[in-house]
C-alpha cells in the first residue's frame, strides 16, 4: 500500500478530516491553529531592519529604473500599484452570497505594476537590483550615495555581461527577472516548467532570454536551474523556493500600503480590522507581504491565503505539518490548473516555517469560480486580470460568512467596519487574445451562475 511519510491515505485523512475533501478537488476553508493565540509582533523572520534595508534599496534604484522604464517616469522609478476601491464588485459580491457585510472591499491591483504586470515585479526585480548592486560596487562602478542611472551605461552593461542570472519559473517571476535582468546586461536563463504560456516564453526571447522548458511542473524546473547554476560560479541563482532577498522584495509591498491606506483615511486597529486574501503559490510573494504587514498592524490584520484546489501544496503543508516534505501529488492531487502563477505541488521551506504561526487562514478555490470571477470582475469594473489573480476574491465572502472564522479571529466578520484588500496578483501583461479567451470562457461560467442563483 502506498504510504505518505509511514502513513496510508486512509490514516492521514482520520487524522486529518480536511483531507477527504482536499484529495476530491472540494473547496475548503482551513483555519490555522497556529495564529489564534498570536502576539500582536511576528518573533520569528528576519526582522524590520532587513525590510527597512530592501526598501532603502528600490529608493536608491529609483533614477536607474526611471532612465530605463519609461512608464516609471511620473512615479519617478517607484514600481509600485494601485489600490482602488471596487464598487460594483462590492454590491455584486455579498449579493450573489446573500450577505450583508459593513466592510469596505478594496483591490491591489499587482496586475498594473510597472515593468512586468505581476506581483513578481517586487520580489524578483528586488534581487536582481541587489545582486546589480553588490557587483557594481565591487567593481568600484558604483557607490551606495550615487546617482543609480549611470547603470544604465555602456560601461555597467559590459561588466553585467560577464555574469549571469537563472531562475525556474511557472512564467511570471522568469517575465519579471528575464525583462529586468536583460535590460541591466545580464545574460538570463529562464528554467520554464510545463504550465509556462507560449506568449511568455516568446516575450522572453523576444528580449535576449534563453528560455529552457521542461515537460515536468514547476519543482522540477527549479531544481534543474538551481543544479545548471551551480557549475558557473559567475552564474547567480534565484531560488523561488528558499530567497530571502525575494520575501524581503515582497515585504516591502506592506509599508508601500500602509502608505495607501493612510491616504484614502482608512484607519486600521481593534475597531476596524484588516483583512488581506493573498493567491498562493511556492509562498514567498503571499508570505513575504503577510510578514510585512504582521509587522506594521500586528494582530489587527488578519491574512488568508488563496490556492487551486489542485494545487493546495502550502494548506497541505501547514495543516499535515509536513512542509515541503508533502507534494500534493503524493496525496492523489494533479497539480495542474488553469492559474499558471499558482500551480506549484510544494510549497517553500522556510515561508511554510514562517507561516505556521502568521498566516489566518488558507481557502481553496475550483479553476471554475476564477475564470467566472474573472468575467465578473471584467463586467463590473472593466479590470482585466489573470486567472491566478481572482484566487483572493473568490474566497473574501466565504470568509467573511464564516462563523467559524468569527471565532478564529474574535470578530463579528460581517458587522464591524473592516476593510478588506484582495491581492490581484497579475494580468496586465496578457494578450488581448489570451484574455479574450479566458473572459469568454468565464462569461460561460457566469451565465450558468446566475441562472441556478
Ligand atoms: C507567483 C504568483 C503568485 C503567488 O506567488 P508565490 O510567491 O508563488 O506564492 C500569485 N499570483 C500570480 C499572478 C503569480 O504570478
Amino acid at each position: 500500500m502506498k504510504t505518505i511519510h509511514t502513513m496510508s491515505i486512509k490514516e492521514w485523512c482520520r487524522k486529518y478530516p480536511l483531507l477527504e475533501k482536499i484529495i476530491t478537488y472540494e473547496e475548503v476553508l482551513w483555519l490555522n491553529p497556529g495564529s489564534k493565540n498570536r502576539v500582536s509582533q511576528p518573533a520569528v523572520g528576519p526582522g524590520t531592519q532587513a525590510i527597512q534595508d530592501a526598501a532603502d534599496r528600490l529608493e536608491r534604484f529609483r533614477p536607474y529604473i526611471a532612465s530605463v522604464f519609461p512608464e516609471t517616469r511620473p512615479d519617478k522609478g517607484l514600481i509600485e500599484s494601485p489600490l482602488r476601491p471596487i464598487p460594483a464588485m462590492q454590491e455584486a459580491l455579498p449579493e450573489e452570497a446573500h450577505l450583508q457585510t459593513n466592510g469596505r472591499f478594496l483591490l491591489k491591483c499587482d496586475n498594473l505594476l510597472p515593468i512586468s504586470g505581476s506581483i513578481k515585479a517586487r520580489g524578483g526585480i528586488y534581487e536582481v537590483l541587489k545582486h546589480a548592486e553588490q557587483i557594481a560596487i565591487s567593481s568600484n562602478l558604483l557607490t551606495p550615495n550615487d546617482d543609480y542611472s549611470i547603470l544604465a551605461e555602456q560601461k555597467a552593461r559590459a561588466i553585467f555581461a560577464e555574469h549571469s542570472i537563472s531562475v525556474g519559473s511557472t512564467g511570471n517571476l522568469g517575465l519579471s527577472i528575464g525583462i529586468i535582468g536583460a535590460e541591466l546586461g545580464f545574460r538570463v536563463s529562464v528554467h520554464m516548467s510545463a504550465d509556462g504560456r507560449q506568449w511568455k516564453k516568446d516575450l522572453l526571447r523576444k528580449h535576449g532570454v534563453k528560455v529552457i522548458e521542461y515537460n515536468s511542473d514547476y519543482s522540477h524546473a527549479v531544481a534543474a536551474g538551481r543544479k545548471q547554476a551551480q557549475q558557473d560560479p559567475r552564474c547567480h541563482f534565484i531560488d523561488d523556493e528558499h530567497s530571502m532577498d525575494l520575501f524581503l522584495g515582497y515585504a516591502v509591498a506592506a509599508r508601500r500600503l500602509q502608505k495607501q491606506l493612510t491616504n484614502l483615511s482608512i484607519a486600521v486597529d481593534s475597531d476596524h480590522p484588516l483583512f488581506v486574501y493573498l493567491p498562493c503559490g511556492v509562498g514567498g510573494g503571499p508570505g513575504g507581504i503577510t510578514y510585512g504587514l504582521k509587522q506594521i498592524f500586528g494582530s489587527d490584520v488578519h491574512c488568508f491565503f488563496a490556492e487551486p484546489t489542485h494545487s493546495p501544496c502550502m494548506l497541505l503543508g501547514l495543516y499535515t505539518g509536513l512542509h515541503d516534505k508533502v507534494s500534493v501529488r503524493d496525496f492523489g492531487l494533479d497539480n495542474i490548473t488553469g492559474a499558471d502563477g499558482l500551480a506549484v505541488g510544494r510549497p517553500s521551506s522556510f515561508i511554510a516555517k514562517l507561516m505556521e504561526s502568521l498566516v489566518d487562514g488558507i481557502f481553496t478555490v475550483d479553476d471554475r469560480e476564477l475564470y467566472r470571477l474573472l468575467a465578473l470582475l471584467a463586467n463590473t469594473e472593466g479590470i482585466q486580470m489573470e486567472p491566478s489573480a481572482l484566487a483572493g476574491m473568490a474566497g473574501m465572502t466565504r470568509i467573511i460568512a464564516s462563523s467559524a472564522c468569527q471565532n478564529h479571529t474574535g470578530l463579528n466578520t460581517s458587522h464591524t467596519a473592516a476593510t478588506h484588500i484582495i491581492w490581484g496578483t497579475g494580468g496586465s501583461m496578457v494578450p488581448q487574445k489570451e484574455m479574450a479567451e479566458y473572459y469568454q470562457r468565464g462569461s460561460k461560467l457566469q451565465k450558468q451562475h446566475n441562472k441556478t442563483c
